[in-house]
């Protein structure tokens, strides 16, 4: 186990792994990493060129020739896309289904893929997606996959949604949800699953206070584990 931890956290749209994974961060005084912005920076540059997003060939060369970075700026992630701040742009229900269909698309999973684990490769990070637990950081210290209804997986995309003034409707964005658990739990590459060692945490009915309780409940549980079983070897 690693000093600083690499804590991973999976889940399906809306599940509230954002939220949690940013304030139980804070509370660690970790880096928290929201991967899907990455994937949400590939489709903003897709719409802006105009690009074919199944002409691979095409996608593969806009993203070598593509820098995205991100920032934290007072716990807050910027991601930049060719040195322009895309944070607020992204953010868009077109450019979530938009960044569900690139993500299937292997150029683009390779190519954000060493990004990402460069934010973990010193521990002391929370990082959250899709396959986090799976491919990015297999090996991460804990890992948590969040769900919750799909109601109310909705109801809360539905209020980020109007919170940043945008003009939806809570039934389209709750069949937007669906389309893109479909895309994302059925793609050939990284699909969205449970890992096997993942702890599981319904945050149906529980806000993000809630939801960091139980995961930092269990970091201690597994840490006291591990502390007892190395205490044990050192008796073998
Ligand atoms: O988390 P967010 O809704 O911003 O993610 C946008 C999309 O990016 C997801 O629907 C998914 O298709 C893709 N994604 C992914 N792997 C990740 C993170 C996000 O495929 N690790």
């Amino acid at each position: 186990m690693r000093d600083r931890f690499i804590i991973a956290i999976d889940g399906p749209s809306g599940a509230g792994k954002s939220t949690a994974a940013r304030l139980l961060a804070k509370r660690l005084g970790y880096v928290y990493v929201d991967t899907g912005a990455l994937y949400r920076a590939v489709a903003w540059k897709v719409k802006e060129k105009n690009i074919d997003i199944n002409n691979e060939v095409m996608l593969n060369n806009m993203c070598d020739a593509t820098d995205i970075k991100i920032r934290l700026i007072d716990g807050e992630q910027k991601v930049y896309v060719d040195g322009t701040d895309v944070s607020s742009f992204i953010r868009t229900p077109e450019i979530g289904m938009m960044s569900s269909s690139v993500s299937s698309v292997s150029c683009v999973r390779k190519r954000l893929l060493e990004l990402q684990r460069q934010f973990g490769k010193d521990g002391g990070a929370v990082i959250e997606g899709r396959d986090i637990s799976t491919v990015v950081f297999p090996d991460a210290d804990f890992k948590f996959f969040l769900n919750a209804s799909i109601e109310e997986r909705g109801r809360r995309r539905y209020n980020e949604l109007k919170e940043k003034g945008m003009d939806v409707a809570l039934e389209d964005t709750i069949v937007d949800i669906k389309k893109r658990d479909y895309n994302d739990s059925q793609r050939n590459i990284a699909p969205l699953c449970v890992a096997e060692d993942a702890v599981v945490i319904d945050s149906t009915g529980l806000d993000a206070e809630g939801v960091v309780e139980k995961m930092l409940k269990e970091i201690k549980k597994r840490q006291r584990i591990f502390k007892a079983g190395c205490s044990m070897m050192s008796f073998i």
